[in-house]
C-alpha cells in the first residue's frame, strides 16, 4: 500500500525527521488560508498523487499552465493561482502511464533554500533478509539514471533487523553523502529516526528524493515517497485510514474485499487460476500462443462459490477482456465449488466473451457436470496447453 508524500512526510515527523511546514489543501478556496499559515516568501504548491517525477510532469489541460506538478510560488495570490489551475487537472509524469492521474489533493509547503539534493532510500532487501540503505550525493534526478551512467556514485549497505541501526551505520552514511562537522552529525540522527520508522511501521521502501542540505545548514527531507507490507497492514490500523482508493485500481480493491489475490493488467485474456503458481504459469502459455492476459488472479485454496462469483464478476467488468480462462486444479479447492460460482456469476452478470475452463483434481466429475447442465456456452479443455490454445483462438475468431 502506498501513501501521498504529505501523508509520509508527517509520520516522518513523528520520528523527529526534519521536514519542512506544510499544510495538505483539497479544495482551491483552502489554498489562501493554508497559505497564510505559512511564513514565507517562498512556498511551493505540490501535486499529490501516488507516483514521482511530478516536478517534470506535465499537465493534459492547458489551463493549469505549464509549470509542472510541483511549483515554486512568490506570493499567496500565485498559490492561490496555481491551486485553481492544478486541482482536478490530470497530471501526466513518467510513472503515471499516458493517461495521467488526477491531482484532488495538494501540498502547500514554506519553500527551502536548496544548497545540495541527496538521494536516500531504505529497502527490504530480501535476498539477504535486511533493510538496505541506498545512498548517493547525486539526488533530485531519477536514480535508475545515475545507477546506469555513474554507479560509483551510488553507496549501499545493509543493516541487520536483528542487531538493528547502528552508530556506524549513520556514519556511513554521513560520509557516502561527502557531510562534515554539524552536517554529519545531522546525518547520523536522522539515518536512525528514518530506519526507526521503517522498522515501526513495516515499510516495505522509504525513497527520499531529494534529500537537502539548506543553505542555511539543514538537513530537509523534500519528498518523501513511502510504501508498506500489505502483510503487515493488520497490526497498523494508523497506516490503513492514509489508503486513499482515489490512487487505486477500482478492480483491485473490489478484489481485496474478497481477500482475491487480483492484479489487473493491460491485456485482453482475462484468468481465473487458483495458486498463484498456476496462475503464472497460465499467464506464460496465454503469452506463448500471442496474447496477453488482462489479469493475474489467484482464487486460493478454500474460496467459496460466493468468492468465485465475486472474481468472475471483476473480470467480466474489465472493458478490455475479450475472453476469459478458468483454470483450476483442484486440490484444496474444488472443482464443483469453481464451476457452481463461474454459473451463479455468469446467471447474474451475462457472458459477452468467450469462456474457456479446464478444469482438474478433486470433484471434477461434479464441476463438468454443473458446467454442462448450466446451459453455458463454455468451451472445455482437457489440460492447460489445449485451454491456452482454445480460448487464443476463440478471441481471435471471435
Ligand atoms: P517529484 O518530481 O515527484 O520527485 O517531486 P519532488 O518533491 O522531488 O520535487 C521536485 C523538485 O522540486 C525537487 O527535486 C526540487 O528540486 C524542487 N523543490 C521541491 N521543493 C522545493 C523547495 O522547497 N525549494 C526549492 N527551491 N525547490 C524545491
Ligand atoms: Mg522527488
Amino acid at each position: 500500500m502506498n501513501i501521498h508524500e504529505y501523508q509520509a512526510k508527517a509520520m516522518l515527523h513523528e520520528f523527529g525527521v526534519p521536514i519542512s511546514r506544510g499544510v495538505p489543501v483539497l479544495k482551491p478556496e483552502d489554498a489562501d488560508a493554508a497559505a497564510k499559515q505559512l511564513p514565507g516568501p517562498i512556498w511551493v504548491v505540490k501535486s499529490q498523487i501516488h507516483a514521482g517525477g511530478r516536478g517534470k510532469g506535465k499537465f493534459k489541460e492547458a489551463s493549469a499552465g505549464d509549470k509542472g506538478g510541483v511549483r515554486i510560488a512568490k506570493s499567496v495570490a500565485e498559490v492561490d493561482e496555481f491551486a485553481k489551475q492544478m486541482l482536478g487537472a490530470t497530471l501526466v509524469t513518467v510513472q503515471t502511464g499516458p493517461h495521467g492521474k488526477q491531482v484532488n489533493r495538494l501540498y502547500i509547503e514554506e519553500g527551502s533554500d536548496i544548497d545540495k539534493e541527496f538521494y536516500l532510500s531504505i529497502l527490504v532487501n530480501r535476498e539477504t533478509s535486511e533493510i538496505s540503505f541506498v545512498v548517493s550525493t547525486e539526488g533530485g534526478v531519477n536514480i535508475e539514471d545515475v545507477a546506469h551512467s555513474t554507479p560509483e556514485k551510488i553507496v549501499s549497505f545493509s543493516v541487520d533487523p536483528a542487531t538493528g541501526i547502528m552508530p556506524h551505520h549513520g556514519r556511513t552514511v554521513a560520509e557516502a553523502l561527502k557531510l562534515k562537522g554539524d552536517l554529519a552529525k545531522q546525518a547520523e540522527k536522522l539515518t536512525g529516526q528514518l530506519y526507526a520508522a521503517f522498522a515501526a511501521k513495516d515499510m516495505a521502501m522509504l525513497e527520499i528524493n531529494p534529500l537537502v542540505v539548506t543553505k542555511q545548514g539543514q538537513l530537509r527531507v523534500l519528498d518523501a515517497k513511502v510504501s508498506f507490507d500489505s502483510n503487515a497492514l493488520y497490526r497498523h490500523p494508523d497506516v490503513v485510514a492514509l489508503r486513499d482508493e482515489s490512487e487505486e485500481d477500482a478492480k483491485e480493491i473490489e478484489a481485496s474485499k474478497y481477500d482475491l489475490n487480483y492484479v489487473a493488467l493491460d491485456g485482453t485474456i482475462g484468468c481465473m487460476v487458483n495458486g498463484a503458481g498456476l496462475a503464472m504459469a497460465t499467464m506464460d502459455i496465454i503469452k506463448l500462443y500471442g496474447m496477453e492476459p488482462a489479469n493475474f488472479l489467484d482464487v486460493g485454496g478454500g474460496a467459496s462459490a460466493e468468492k468465485v462469483a465475486a472474481a468472475f464478476k471483476i473480470i467480466t467488468a474489465d472493458p478490455n477482456v475479450r475472453g476469459i480462462l478458468v483454470n483450476i486444479f483442484g486440490g484444496i479447492m474444488k472443482c464443483d465449488v469453481i464451476a457452481e460460482g463461474v454459473v451463479a456469476a455468469v446467471k447474474q452478470v451475462g457472458l459477452k466473451v468467450p469462456l474457456v475452463v479446464r478444469l482438474e483434481g478433486t470433484n471434477v466429475e461434479q464441476g463438468k457436470k454443473i458446467i454442462r447442465d448450466s446451459g453455458l456456452n463454455v468451451v472445455p479443455a482437457d489440460n492447460l496447453d489445449d485451454a491456452a490454445q482454445k480460448i487464443v483462438k476463440a478471441v481471435k475468431g471471435g
